[in-house]
């Protein structure tokens, strides 16, 4: 992920917001970064741009080596569904889907045949220990399961990047430390995650933390825990 000179601007009829401010930001295959500042800072516009959810007003934005400006939206899809995984704050879990389908949705996006999908949906459910829930519907489900069980579809389609927004913000400690030991086995694994936190714990199960505020990067520090510490 190459960035330079970006910034963004949202344009209403009434309003006009820099949610960005000529970002220049590097990250590197297999890095694992967190992002900090206060609400508004511009943390979601930032992710939503690299998630290729939302376009830019100027700049340039690099991924895996391609220029974004410029593709055609459903070029921009067809990456985005191959190459990235999303995890949000509130799960994003479709409560008339079974866990099962839940998990099982981007592989149908992405057109892979039903017996696959059905390996693929069992072997990632094994591993998040999900296995037993697969008919359950996300209401009767904990937080910290609903939880896992969006990390599973994020992971379903074994995307290079893994970009998460606020994942523990809806959890009790409990719960939040298995989706932070989650994310950092990713990691070791040679995920490239980019994560939006308020907690400084969270942070600190990164490698690098860079601070926001008003739609700049005010600073960035490195992280001291590394995986042989845990
Ligand atoms: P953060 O994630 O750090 O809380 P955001 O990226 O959500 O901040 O927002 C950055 C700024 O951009 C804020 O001033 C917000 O109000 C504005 N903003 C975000 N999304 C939109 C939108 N779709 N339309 C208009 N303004 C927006
Ligand atoms: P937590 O203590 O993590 O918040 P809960 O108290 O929500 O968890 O749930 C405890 C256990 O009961 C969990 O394993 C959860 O899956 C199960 N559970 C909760 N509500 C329901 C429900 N409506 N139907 C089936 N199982 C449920």
């Amino acid at each position: 992920i190459s960035i330079q000179n970006l910034s963004k601007v949202f344009r209403t009829e009434e309003v006009e917001t820099a949610a960005l401010n000529q970002i220049a930001l590097q990250i590197n295959e297999g890095d694992f970064i967190s992002v900090m500042g206060p609400s508004g800072c511009g943390k979601s516009t930032l992710l939503n741009i690299i998630g290729l959810l939302d376009g830019i007003t100027s700049g340039s934005y690099k991924l895996l080596g391609q220029e974004i400006n410029g593709l055609k939206e459903n070029e921009k899809a067809k990456l985005r569904k191959q190459q990235i995984g999303f995890i949000f704050q509130n799960f994003n879990l479709i409560d008339e889907l079974s866990v099962y389908d839940n998990i099982e949705l981007p592989l149908i996006y992405n057109n892979v045949g039903s017996a696959e999908r059905k390996k693929r949906v069992e072997a990632i459910a094994e591993r998040l220990s999900l296995s037993h829930r697969l008919k359950h519907y996300p209401q009767q489900l904990s937080g910290g399961q609903q939880q896992r069980v969006a990390v599973a579809r994020a992971l379903i389609t074994n995307p290079k990047i893994i970009l998460a927004d606020e994942p523990t913000g809806n959890l009790d400690s409990r719960n939040g430390n298995e989706v932070m030991e989650l994310l950092t086995d990713l990691h070791a694994n040679g995920a490239t995650i980019m994560m939006v936190t308020h907690s400084d714990y969270d942070a600190s199960f990164s490698q690098r933390t860079i601070h926001m505020k008003d739609g700049v990067i005010l600073s960035e520090k490195q992280n001291a825990r590394n995986v042989d510490v845990l």
